[in-house]
């Protein structure tokens, strides 16, 4: 395979480097884990932790996943695996709007699918940061009385204008110092929907001349008349996301939370607000600690969510799991394997540093994966007719064909051989090109695993077309028997049978974007959509492959790794989609 030529950048393993030291230190040598998440009480009740680590995943079910979450996937979970830890699925449902069952019930079975899981005995560890709103809503009552957070009433527009900037210090808000009781009555009004949506907000009060604007008394709670997916109508106040995260993590007593690096500025306001609980006494030490990677951003490929959206819905693609959608759902149904998604995870590594990783490397990924599962099929995508005229009429031969090279206790699978039989078109030059050893007039090639034949001709069509290519056999060359070695060849090409043989439908999937950077300069990126993407033929296959099951990989010699589509194919008429060619076409 190529991967030989690609650029592989170092795998960085900082996050190891912290995760080694912190064990080497005993750090959570006293982190109680009483089989669920809570507070410091609930933890108190159990034993000390069996996971050595706890990382988490906590998508937002608001979408559908990506190839940027399967690196957070496969980071999160891969550590848990290597360190004798857990690693959670949480579902970050704070947000009321955007959020569904749909989504989460998406996501549970891609991450099932790239190979991770979340169990560990009888615990499931799949859990909804909304299950701890409860909890979230007595820490900012605590925050209140410990006189860390105030209601603040100013407008939108005052409390922006009152943050400061980057080089200037924000003012106080007139509310900033309001008794505790005061607080504490707002707050529960708040609570109780006596106040109208956005008419006033919980602030942590911290510093308004911090440098960290993050730092400046950020809102923690705000007034939203909602209806949650899991909580129904039960709340109108809702936690701010950098309020409700810390939580998640210190109530699954997470060790390791792991996230982009966005958040680097937030740190700050995450490690303040868990100590302000556990001085509080709600939590408990050892607390978790964030640590922020770098994103993956995937040439030719685009990961926001709002161009994904837009994809969909202006129909570009014919939904979520298009095949040239860079959603795990289009990936999976691409072909593309979880193997090969783990085995890029590890070869693009995990660093502080922002980059753009050549898609040519993930594809690598999925052609060594697929090279070592894939059983070889024959497939003619662009069929002309050979016709053996030397054959006799009416009969056919079996020939045998390995069905992985690499694994000879595979076996061989029987193909039959007749009088007429599909060739690629391009195997065929009525006037060969310099350097051309296939068929064409007077040339010898080898019919793989069948015979050598010596070319006699062609037919053409009105418009000079070739339609038939003719041509006579050596009956003593069959591969595999004691003649097959008296005539040497050049060429060698692959046929199937004309009377044994399956007329399929296969798409040829090519990248969804010409560009590498989509809608980069002031281009819209809509614009660099690939016309090309899809094309969708009527191949000739093997017999066989009639009877190959949805979601099954192949390697159809010579043209690339294909699989049976799992949504359109159905029993004894498959159809396929091309995952990836057997080499890179688009290196320049
Ligand atoms: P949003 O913009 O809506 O927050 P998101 O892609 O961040 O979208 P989340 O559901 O919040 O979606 O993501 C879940 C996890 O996946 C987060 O921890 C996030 O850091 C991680 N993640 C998202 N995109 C990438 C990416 N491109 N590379 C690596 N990790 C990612
Ligand atoms: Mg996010």
């Amino acid at each position: 395979m190529s991967s030989e030529k690609i650029p592989v950048p170092p795998a960085s393993n900082f996050i190891r480097g912290i995760i080694d030291r912190d064990l080497a230190e005993n750090k959570f040598a006293n982190k109680h884990w009483a089989g669920s998440p809570g507070d410091a009480a609930h933890q108190a009740t159990g034993p000390v932790d069996t996971a050595k680590i706890r990382t988490r995943f906590p998508p937002e079910p608001n979408g559908y996943l990506h190839i940027g979450h399967a690196k957070s996937i496969c980071l999160n979970f891969g550590l848990a695996r290597d360190y004798g830890g857990i690693c959670h699925l949480r579902f970050d449902d704070t947000n009321p709007e955007k959020e569904s069952q749909e989504y989460v019930d998406s996501i549970t079975e891609m991450v099932h699918w790239l190979g991770f899981g979340w169990e560990n005995g009888n615990e499931s560890n799949l859990y909804f940061a909304s299950d701890y709103f409860d909890f979230m809503y007595s820490a900012a009552e605590s925050l209140i009385e410990h006189g860390h957070a105030y209601v603040d009433q100013q407008t939108a527009d005052e409390m922006r204008a009152n943050r400061g900037t980057l080089t200037e210090a924000g003012k106080d808000s007139p509310y900033r110092n309001r008794s505790v009781v005061e607080n504490l009555a707002i707050f529960r009004d708040m609570r109780d929907g006596k106040h109208p949506d956005g008419s006033m907000v919980l602030r942590a009060k911290i510093d308004m001349a911090s440098p960290n604007i993050n730092m400046r008394d950020p809102a923690i709670y705000r007034i939203r008349r909602a209806h949650h997916h899991n909580t129904g109508d039960k709340w109108c106040i809702y936690p701010m996301y950098t309020f409700a995260h810390p939580i998640e993590d210190a109530l699954e007593a997470i060790t390791h939370s792991i996230c982009t690096l966005e958040f680097e500025d937030q740190r700050p306001f995450y490690d303040w607000l868990l100590e302000r609980l556990a001085e509080a006494g709600l939590l408990a030490h050892p607390l978790p600690h964030q640590y922020e990677f770098a994103r993956l951003n995937l040439t030719y490929v685009v990961l926001s969510k709002r161009k994904l959206i837009q994809l969909v819905e202006e129909k570009h693609v014919s939904g979520w799991d298009d095949p040239r959608l860079p959603t795990l759902a289009g990936a999976r149904r691409r072909g593309y394997t979880p193997e090969g998604f783990r085995l890029f995870a590890d070869r693009i590594g995990v660093s502080k540093a922002d980059s753009w990783i050549e898609y040519t490397i993930l594809e690598d990924c999925m052609r060594e994966t697929l090279n070592e599962a894939a059983e070889r099929r024959i497939a003619v995508l662009d069929p002309i007719k050979l016709v053996i005229d030397n054959y006799p009429e009416g009969t056919s031969e079996d020939c045998f064909a390995p069905n992985h090279p690499l694994k000879p206790e595979l076996g061989k699978r029987t193909i039959q051989l007749s009088k007429e039989l599909w060739i690629e078109r391009e195997d065929f030059m009525e006037e060969p090109a310099k350097g051309y050893f296939r068929l064409f007039p007077g040339n010898m090639v080898r019919l793989r695993y069948g015979y050598v034949v010596k070319c006699t001709g062609c037919e053409k069509d009105a418009t000079g077309n070739v339609t038939t290519v003719h041509c006579e056999y050596l009956p003593d060359t069959k591969s595999g028997t004691p003649g097959s070695d008296a005539v040497k060849v050049k060429g060698n090409i692959h046929w199937v049978s004309a009377h044994h043989n399956y007329a399929a439908e296969v798409r040829l999937y090519d990248r969804l974007f010409k560009e590498a950077n989509p809608g980069s300069g002031d281009r819209d990126f809509l614009d660099d959509i690939n016309p090309d993407s899809i094309k969708t033929i009527t191949a000739q296959l093997e017999l066989s492959l009639q009877d190959a099951k949805p979601a099954e990989s192949f390697q159809f010699e010579r043209h690339g790794y294909f699989v049976a589509d799992r949504k359109d194919s159905v029993a004894g008429k498959p159809v396929f989609n091309r995952t990836v060619t057997l080499r890179d076409a688009w290196q320049k």
